[in-house]
């Protein structure tokens, strides 16, 4: 039986799967994994389903770290809470107006630290990731969506800055064409996330060749196919723009690039490009860079919250 002092269990929710880490601090190391469990998040199921079968696989995954009692408890999930601790704009939609977090506080009897996924894709990469040692680190997310968050460190301590309302980092949804730009889910025009996320890079292919193709395969056709090349540049120069507008407000020393998207080696090249060129300053000094956690980082990123 191993004590639970330094140690601490992630949670991330996805939409597919819900998975588990638990981590235990070392000195000589930054972590130690003591187990990973998931288990498919079933929110069609419903609101109890998925918070029992939540609380269930923490219960699970200390027993696989052979830990006596639960440890330090962080969850990272989509979306976010009303002032009143209600979920909302969470994809998996049957938490939505429900008090999940309380719920799930009261269901094991312990606190829980709670943050958003894309915050914690941004702590995972400033803690242990790409952009180690930054004092201000933006983590962009395009995939199927744009998201964002923003990493402050306190006393050499990295911490999510989440802002007043919660939406601190949440670049997706700068409008950037009111009028005619495509309509997005969140009830208006021309989001960034309209333009950079997956999705919406190969729709943009589709609408113009009438043939459907997965992303990579648009990426990889940029010197033979004319369309290709002007749907990717057309999401760089988004980018660049975008980009650019969220340097101008935080000067972040490093920005990762995470999800799908941000597998595409052009981002790194005429993506940067782009931000220079928009960018409120001479020179460009910040540093863009990939990924390091892969698909660990929200669980990561989610044990590192409490
Ligand atoms: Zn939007």
């Amino acid at each position: 039986v191993i004590a639970t002092h330094d140690i601490r269990l992630g949670i991330d929710m996805g939409g597919t799967k819900t998975e588990a880490v638990v981590l235990r601090r070392l000195s000589s190391a930054p972590f130690e994994e003591l187990a990973r469990v998931r288990r498919p998040t079933e929110a069609q199921r419903g609101y109890e389903h998925v918070l029992e079968g939540t609380a269930t696989l923490i219960e699970e995954a200390a027993r696989a770290a052979g830990l006596a009692e639960l440890p330090l408890i962080g969850v990272g999930m989509p979306g976010n809470v009303t002032e009143d601790g209600l979920s909302k704009n969470s994809n998996a939609t049957c938490l939505n107006g429900r008090p999940f977090r309380a719920d799930l506080r009261a269901r094991l009897g312990r606190p829980i630290a709670f943050a958003n996924d894309a915050n914690c894709f941004a702590l995972a990469e400033t803690v242990l990731g790409a952009a180690r040692g930054a004092r201000v680190a933006f983590g962009a997310i395009l995939g199927t969506g744009v998201g964002g968050g923003v990493v402050i460190a306190d006393r050499g301590v990295p911490k999510i800055w989440d802002g007043l309302q919660g939406v601190a980092g949440e670049w997706g949804h700068i409008v950037l064409e009111p009028e005619t730009g495509p309509l997005c889910y969140c009830t208006r025009r021309g989001c960034v996330e309209r333009f950079l996320c997956g999705p919406a890079i190969e729709a943009a292919y589709a609408a113009k060749t009438g043939e459907k193709r997965p992303l990579m395969e648009i990426a990889s056709r940029q010197e033979s196919d004319p369309a290709a090349r002007e749907v990717i540049d057309r999401a760089l120069e988004v980018f660049g723009r975008a980009l650019a507008a969220v340097i101008g407000v935080l000067d972040p020393d490093v920005v990762v690039l995470g999800g799908g998207v941000s597998n595409l080696d052009v981002f790194y090249t005429k993506g940067v490009e782009a931000v220079r060129r928009w960018v409120f300053s001479d020179t460009l000094r910040t540093r863009i860079v990939k990924h390091q956690m892969g698909d660990s980082a929200g669980v990561f990123g989610a044990a590192l919250l409490p």
